[in-house]
């Protein structure tokens, strides 16, 4: 099968490439390199340098003849998004847009994309399933989610079909250390934690101890990029099989609280990690732990990497 991948060079993208390629695919990059590496593009890749914003070069790159189209090329910074909504319109809207104007030009039936649990806001039950109400409560989240809705009238208007995978907290690198870079300016646990490790920054800025939960620091559900990159080549072999849209939640449905993250790092590194308690952040639920049963039903998707421990040694 011969794919595209958009964003292919940037974290989850670059793991998603690497399963493809395993499962002896086709692939070429479309990235901006935006945020992506070149360093995390796949020699066995074929490689576009453009943006989704370049609609010219998009629909060229596409009237190659692609099986199917991944979609990774979304601005994904939560805090960001609610101080810039107008960077994330135009990325994540009409980017989104533009690709599916493209594929429908270009007779591409098949995409994936990556989506979030954003898509829900605050939780209104445990475990979070597919069928919980969609109520994002930032930016970021809005934009997922009209993604979503925008595939679903192509695919009713144009017969696009289309797997929405909702990410829980991606986390881990490869473990064959295949992908190297490394986000700038991280936002999230695990990288910040990885450059308090190194000596990059002081220590872990804890964003709440309060909250009601074991240890009271939140609880969140942490996904290997691996394991969430094999659930692509699964979504696009389901497609391919001719089955319908879907939508899946990605996450391991243990629930792992920002304490026990940092006493798996120091387990892994041998060393006491650096930490102070700070406000909490807003918008933060105490809890988000996935419910993943659709996609271990209908994709035939088990994650392989459920330690936390595990997690961690690979982004460390
Ligand atoms: N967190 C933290 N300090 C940080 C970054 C994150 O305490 O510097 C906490 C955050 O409050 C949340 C968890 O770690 O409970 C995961 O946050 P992240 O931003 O990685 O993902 P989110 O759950 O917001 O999607």
């Amino acid at each position: 099968m011969k794919v595209l991948v958009i964003g292919g060079a940037g974290y989850i993208g670059s793991h998603v490439v690497k399963a493809l390629l395993e499962a002896n695919a086709s692939v070429t990059v479309y990235d901006d390199l935006s945020t992506g590496h070149k360093i995390n593009l796949f020699a066995k890749a074929a490689f576009v340098e453009g943006s989704i914003l370049d609609y010219g070069r998009l629909e060229q790159t596409m009237r190659q003849g692609f099986d199917a189209v991944v979609h990774l090329a979304a601005k994904k910074a939560v805090g960001e998004s609610m101080e810039n909504p107008e960077l994330y319109a135009e990325n994540n809207l009409i980017g989104m847009v533009n690709i599916l104007n493209a594929m429908s030009k270009s007779g591409c039936k098949v995409l994936v994309f990556s989506s979030s649990a954003a898509v829900y806001g605050m939780p209104e039950y445990l475990p979070v399933d597919e069928n919980h109400p969609l109520n994002p409560i930032n930016f970021y989240g809005f934009t997922k989610l009209e993604s979503e809705r925008l595939m679903a009238w192509y695919d009713r208007l144009k017969g696009i079909k289309y797997t929405a995978l909702r990410y829980f907290n991606a986390a881990g690198y490869d473990p064959d250390g295949a992908v190297k870079g490394r986000d700038s300016k991280p936002q999230n646990l695990l990288p910040i934690v990885k450059e308090v490790v190194d000596g990059q920054r002081e220590c872990l800025l804890i964003f709440g101890n309060d909250y009601d939960t074991r240890d009271g620091t939140c609880v969140r559900d942490y996904v290997h990029v691996s394991d969430l990159a094999a659930a692509h080549v699964l979504a696009i072999r389901r497609l391919l099989e001719g089955r319908p849209s879907a939508v899946y939640n990605l996450g391991t449905s243990n629930g792992v609280t920002v304490k026990e993250v940092v006493a798996a790092a120091e387990k892994v590194t041998g060393k006491p990690l650096p930490v102070r308690y700070v406000d909490r952040r807003p918008g933060d639920p105490a809890v988000l732990v996935a419910s993943s049963k659709k996609a271990e039903t209908e994709l035939g998707w088990k994650p392989r990497y459920m330690r936390i421990e595990d997690i961690v040694k690979t982004e460390l």
